[in-house]
């Protein structure tokens, strides 16, 4: 997963570039670029970071980087990533030009010679055509194309490339002063268009764009492509390929941050929309304590857990007959409360590299405050399960601070595939619920009961709120695009 910002006809770019991607650091903290195009001298400046975004602002002037049109990327590692030899945007010198490209999602298929090859066939067969690459990217793979492509026109080689290649891309290109924005036909990965004055701004989420100024415009369509000329003229183009439109639901689970609409539709909203249905779920099949306090996951859990104790507070007054409920519960005592404190310092601990470490990095980031949960018993709510490093954690931190069961629900079902689209889910060895039962993992993990949002629960959750089609393959196989 990762971010893209990109402007054209700013005052300075890199200065707006920087304040976008900084809004856009949740969407990926490895490392953090950008490439600005300079009109007088002709040419691309880049700059690029390992690390967070305030570490790529402290190191420039942005002074040194004049232009009016750029673009910028903050980056998602795997574990193992290859640091600042993949950070992005790439820069090649093409056509007597040079050209950048910042790339959300994963590529899934290229089209060379007449077939269509899986992404690892298609660098192997560019390889033996003599391609050297810089980087194990998918994105490099672009420029090849580019390169090869019969059309005349270097615009028109771009958007054939985009004709040619298949999966998860948000993409902006900068070449010659154009400014080039474009999304997949499957729509797997979110990008939206703004504007201010006379300049042009896009951006994986619109939560970075009310602190740079820019008024939102819209989200761009599946096979949406938008071409800002240097002279600041619009041209819009839509793909050639008929995709299932697949709007990655896992943005709403965890990736998206809860103030952006995406796909036309609220992040939190959806969110709220999710933990009431896991309530509701629970309390049809009679699994929902009635006397217990809703402890949220900081931070990506928080929406999720206030919407769920927001039922099972109405529950509760719908119960208030059982007298046994009325007594254990805290009399008049909204049932949500801050059980587990974050670490307001701590940085995402889902890419630290080997088990021990990132247990102690759960340790380090949430710390249990027993004057909240001693002696009751908790419903810890969070978005989801990958490894569930965090919920053995928590549960083994909330028991020693004094609860007396804990209880763990979950507002999305059951990970039980990797994402072939653009998540860092790509090891089905590492997937909990790809390797366990419920009931194993709710042993594995030591809680008292544990429940997931049941599959048609979600996607309900998610029709309720407006978003149509979309992909949940990493919760049902179900893959709008067959990864071979
Ligand atoms: P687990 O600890 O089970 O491996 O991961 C679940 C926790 O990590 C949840 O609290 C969830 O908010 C968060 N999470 C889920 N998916 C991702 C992801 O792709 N990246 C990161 N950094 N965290 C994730
Ligand atoms: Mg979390």
């Amino acid at each position: 997963m990762c971010g893209i910002y990109g402007v054209s006809g700013a005052n300075n770019a890199v200065d707006q570039i920087i304040r976008g991607l900084f809004c856009l650091q949740h969407r990926g903290h490895e490392s953090a670029g950008f490439a600005v195009w300079n009109n007088q001298m002709n040419h691309i400046k880049t700059q690029k970071r390992v690390g967070f975004v305030s570490h790529l602002r402290e190191k420039i002037d942005s002074a040194q980087f004049p232009g009016e049109t750029g673009i910028g990327h903050v980056r998602y590692g795997t574990i193992g990533g290859t640091g600042l030899r993949n950070a992005q945007p790439l820069v090649k010198e093409i056509f007597g030009s040079q050209m950048a490209i910042a790339h959300n999602g994963d590529l899934v298929r290229g089209y060379l010679n007449g077939d269509w090859l899986s992404i690892g066939e298609l660098r192997e067969e560019l390889q033996r055509q003599g391609v050297v690459f810089d980087t194990t990217a998918d994105t490099e793979l672009i420029f090849s194309l580019i390169a090869r492509s019969d059309k005349i026109d270097v615009i028109d080689k771009i958007l054939d490339t985009l004709n040619r290649i298949a999966g998860a891309f948000s993409l902006l290109i900068l070449w010659n002063g154009f400014l080039i924005a474009a999304k997949d036909p499957w729509g797997f990965r979110p990008l939206c268009f703004g504007k201010a004055n006379s300049s042009y701004t896009f951006a994986s989420e619109n939560c970075a764009f009310s602190h740079t100024g820019v008024e939102f415009v819209k989200n761009l369509a599946p096979g949406e492509v938008i071409i800002v000329t240097p002279d600041g003229e619009i041209n819009t183009y839509q793909l050639n390929q008929k995709g299932v439109i697949s709007p990655c639901s896992f943005e709403f689970v965890y990736l998206s941050r809860p103030d952006s609409n995406i796909f036309d539709v609220s992040v939190s909203s959806a969110r709220k929309a999710l933990g009431r249905a896991t309530a509701l779920e629970m309390n049809h099949y009679n699994l929902l304590p009635l006397d217990a306090l809703v402890i949220p996951v900081l931070d990506s859990g928080r929406t999720t857990a206030l919407s769920f104790a927001q039922i099972l507070n109405h529950l509760r007054l719908l119960d208030n007959l059982n007298k046994q409920t009325i007594e254990n519960a805290i009399d008049g005592e909204f049932p949500f409360d801050f059980g587990l404190n974050r670490n307001q310092y701590s940085a995402r601990n889902f890419i630290t590299p080997g088990q021990k470490a990132r247990e102690a990095d759960v340790d380090l980031k949430h710390n249990p405050d027993s004057a909240i949960v001693a002696g009751r018993k908790i419903i810890k709510v969070d978005d989801s399960i990958v490894r569930a490093t965090t919920a053995t954690r928590h549960v083994a931190l909330l028991r020693k601070a004094g609860a007396t069961e804990v209880h763990v629900a979950i507002a999305s079902p059951r990970i039980v595939d990797v994402c072939h689209y653009g998540v860092d889910i790509k090891h089905p060895e590492e997937l909990i619920a790809a390797n366990h039962s419920l009931e194993e993992t709710k042993q594995i993990i030591g809680a008292d009961s544990l429940y997931h949002l049941s599959l048609l629960g979600y996607q309900q959750a998610l029709r309720e709120v407006g978003l149509k089609s979309f992909c949940d393959a990493c919760f049902s196989r179900n893959y709008p695009l067959a990864p071979f």
